[in-house]
């Protein structure tokens, strides 16, 4: 698996939120609004190649809650097949 994280995701604190995900809480200048983390997983390029990267929340989220303990909706999808609600920082497959 390709790691495509970059420096600053690397530095960014942690969260495990279960099946995979970890959220990552990024500088404020890198996030939509307060608060939204980005949601690390094993993800997959346009090529279909399995990568290790995050992808950030949508601007339409509304998030909730202190970190880690956020709650984020409606659900949270990637490309790669990703889908799943965040529930007070566990994330909760669909
Ligand atoms: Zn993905």
């Amino acid at each position: 698996m390709t790691d495509l994280r970059t420096e600053a995701m690397l530095m960014a604190e942690r969260h495990d939120a279960g099946h995979g995900v970890v959220l990552l809480k990024m500088h404020p200048e890198m996030v939509v609004k307060p608060n939204a983390p980005w949601i690390e997983h094993a993800c997959r390029a346009g090529d279909g190649r399995p990568i290790l990267n995050a992808v950030a929340l949508h601007p339409d989220h509304k998030v909730s809650g202190g970190w880690p303990e956020i709650t984020v909706s409606p659900s949270i999808a990637c490309p790669c097949g990703l889908h799943g609600f965040l529930r007070e920082g566990v994330w909760v497959p669909v």
